[in-house]
């Protein structure tokens, strides 16, 4: 696992560093410059002289200030066309002295005026792809396709599978977008594209700068079972910290661990910090209403019913649907 804090760390470590090399590299290349046209030396031992000059005339005549300023605004930018020609003639950038950072709004800090620069604010969306567990299997809510949802009536819903499916998906959407909606929790069988639309919400929450968490139920139960039961070296503060803090947090595949008290109660837990901080949440899994009870008890299925809006996947499994296809295909 990538830990926020020490990612965090190394982003601005490197942020430091690229600004020292780029000091580094203007300090060579102008010693590299000056040494091979001494006459560049010259315009600026010039120029710096004839400020001296108008501050001590200024200094002696205060009266006749504007009239010195203007002489010496005059001399100045005579030297520099001076100079700006010489390096034109000789092929030299006019830059040349300047600290060239990667990033010219933030000159490689990070911040503008207190305020990110959209270069740290990439480089945050960057660290949260790799930390999301999701890099890879991230997908757009415009690569969701509608067709694998037939026009099967489902009397419960009083809509077909497809309308139905089209309702999840404005659902969905609207999760990723306002601030307030409620949890989802995914459930219905094999192949329907739960985890496919997590990952929709994911990579949406991903790009507009948010910090999200993938995992199986399995993985994550079994983890924390780990650490409980001193199986595995070290504390499972550092992960709990992103299992709770994440702006999302999915649990996929709820119901295919083994629980047992522990885990229900870590469980519990989980979704009352989160609730409590509200941040979101997605939650998938293949057991009906029922199975739900049943696996966590009644007091977290009471939880969930509350904070989370239930929706129904309901159609034939994609991967056979596919298989068919193929199968026709080969006919
Ligand atoms: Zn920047």
């Amino acid at each position: 696992m990538i830990y926020e804090r020490d990612a965090l760390k190394r982003i601005f470590d490197k942020y430091d560093e690229d600004r020292t090399k780029a000091r580094m590299e203007r300090d060579r290349r102008v010693k590299e410059v000056n040494e091979k046209y001494p006459q560049l030396l010259e315009f600026d031992r010039k120029i710096t002289e004839i400020g001296i000059e108008n501050f001590k005339n200024i200094l002696d005549n205060p009266e006749k200030s504007e009239e010195f300023n203007k002489n010496f605004e005059k001399k100045l930018s005579l030297l520099k066309e001076k100079k700006k020609n010489f390096l034109l003639e000789n092929g030299i950038p006019e830059d040349f002295d300047e600290v060239k950072y990667n990033c010219e709004k933030c000159l490689d800090t990070g911040y503008i005026d207190n305020e990110k620069c959209p270069c740290l604010i990439q480089k945050i969306i960057d660290l949260h792809y790799e930390m999301s567990n999701m890099k890879g299997n991230l997908h757009d809510f415009s690569e969701f396709s509608f067709d694998y949802y037939g026009d099967k009536y489902i009397e419960k819903l009083d809509m077909t599978e497809k309308e139905n499916m089209q309702e999840i998906f404005k659902k969905a959407q609207n999760f990723c977008e306002d601030e307030k909606s409620k949890n989802l929790l995914f459930y219905g069988g094999c192949g329907l594209g739960k985890t496919f639309l997590s990952s929709c919400c994911a990579k949406k929450m991903l790009d507009s700068g948010k910090s999200v968490i993938y995992e199986t139920a399995a993985s994550l139960f079994s983890d924390y079972e780990d650490y409980k039961f001193g199986r595995r070296e070290g504390s499972f503060d550092e992960t709990n910290e992103l299992i709770t803090g994440a702006d999302l947090l999915i649990i996929d595949d709820l119901g295919t661990e083994v629980t047992n008290p522990v885990s229900v109660q870590f469980f519990f837990d989980i979704i009352n910090k989160r609730t409590a901080l509200s941040k979101k949440m997605i939650i998938s899994t293949n057991l009906t209403m029922d199975g739900i009870q049943k696996k966590y008890t009644e007091r977290l299925f009471s939880r969930l019913y509350e904070s989370f809006e239930i929706l129904h996947f309901i159609g034939e499994d994609i991967r056979i649907q596919k298989l068919k296809k193929e199968g026709h295909k080969n006919d």
